[in-house]
């Protein structure tokens, strides 16, 4: 700094933007395999499927059958800020996972990105690719109707971000748990992911779609996630207060554990890591487990989306209630209602 002047305030070009707005997105390989499924959710897909080589850090392809892209879309599909979900007139009401316009740009950003896509009027797919930043032109590509993903050497325009992952298997397991709890919230999709070595696709994890009614699919799909011995041993819940609906299956006391990692929370479809929500389950079971053991649970929290902010994190793993102490109430109430009917009382009343 020249002490005289004063420092010099500079303009950071698009592609330093870019990089910084990404670091905020993408963290790891599992944020952005958790963008790319969300995006193929939302896009309607019926079947999603995840490559993955090296942990993610060489490779991420991700393929749907979803509505696809039109071929004139493409280059605007990586722009940022630019997105087909909401057109800002109500950033209250999001019912779609995605909204900010930000992660097939932050990934171009970070990565080298080939977006290939199809959508069902066209007979021909398009694909275009961008590494760095650098968007490439869109050429004719073939393949059926929906979309694929296809991110190789995630990081390697940031090397600082390279440095700080962890080794390709704690990538690969935190990609098999993002996985995992998208796919416990939709039970209608396929999914598959697989780990990719030396060109040979393994599949490492299978869900087919589920059929049924809306509980049993959910039963059904918990059930081969979460191990058949939850479902088996879980309290259907099923509550509801002042526009949230609380559903979902809570295990007995008796089928605890001893740390609390088998507590998965979903508000309106995402998984999510509240605290409020986690303290609430908590809460829920003080009376009927010792201190050191932890409920079992796969709780999904629904309401209207002006209710609830999912604005608060680009990550979007915290949420914000407008009401919390309903959210809470509800958690603790449903929860001890369940139990006490299935005979384990608590000392206190139920009124949560
Ligand atoms: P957002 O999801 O917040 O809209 P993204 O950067 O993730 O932002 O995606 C930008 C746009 O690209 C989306 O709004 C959507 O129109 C399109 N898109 C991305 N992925 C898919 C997909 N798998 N299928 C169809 N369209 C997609
Ligand atoms: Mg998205």
């Amino acid at each position: 700094i020249d002490t005289a002047a004063g420092p010099v305030i500079r303009q950071l070009d698009d592609t330093v933007i870019s990089r910084i707005a990404a670091g905020e997105v993408v963290e790891r390989p599992a944020s952005a395999v958790k963008e790319l499924v969300e995006n193929a959710i939302d896009a309607g897909a019926t079947r999603i499927d995840v490559e993955v080589a090296d942990g993610g850090k060489s490779l991420i392809r991700v393929s749907d059958d979803g509505c696809g892209i039109p071929s004139e879309d493409l280059p605007l599909a990586l722009a940022r800020h630019a997105t087909s979900k909401i057109d800002g007139s109500d950033l209250l009401a999001i019912r779609s996972f995605g909204f900010r316009g930000e992660a097939l740009a932050a990934l171009g950003a970070v990565g080298r990105l080939t977006l290939t896509s199809r959508v069902m009027r066209c007979d021909a797919g398009a694909t275009i690719a961008s590494a760095g930043g650098t968007l490439g032109a869109v050429r004719p590509a073939a393949r059926g109707c929906g979309t694929t993903v296809e991110l190789r050497d995630l990081f390697y325009a940031t090397p600082a971000r390279l440095k700080f992952l962890r080794t390709d298997r704690a990538e690969m397991q935190a990609v098999s748990d993002i996985v995992r709890r998208l796919a416990m919230a939709e039970p209608g999709i396929a999914f598959t992911l697989s780990q990719v070595t030396d060109g040979e696709a393994r599949v490492s994890f299978r869900a087919d779609a589920e059929t049924g009614d809306l509980w049993g699919a959910l039963r059904g799909r918990l059930g081969r996630i979460m191990g058949s011995d939850f479902t088996e041993n879980a309290l259907a819940i099923d509550a509801e207060r002042e526009g949230l609906h609380l559903g979902g299956f809570a295990a007995l006391p008796t089928f605890s554990r001893g740390a609390a990692t088998h507590q998965y929370l979903f508000v309106n479809g995402r998984p999510v890591r509240d605290k409020l929500l986690t303290g609430a389950l908590r809460a829920a079971y003080s009376d009927v487990l010792s201190r050191d053991r932890h409920p079992v649970a796969a709780l999904f929290l629904s309401c209207d989306p002006e209710l609830v902010d999912v604005n608060v994190h680009p990550a979007k793993a915290e949420v914000r209630f407008r009401d919390p102490g309903t959210a809470r109430g509800l958690v603790v109430s449903g929860l001890r209602h369940a139990l006490a009917e299935a005979g384990h009382r608590s000392s206190s009343h139920l009124g949560g």
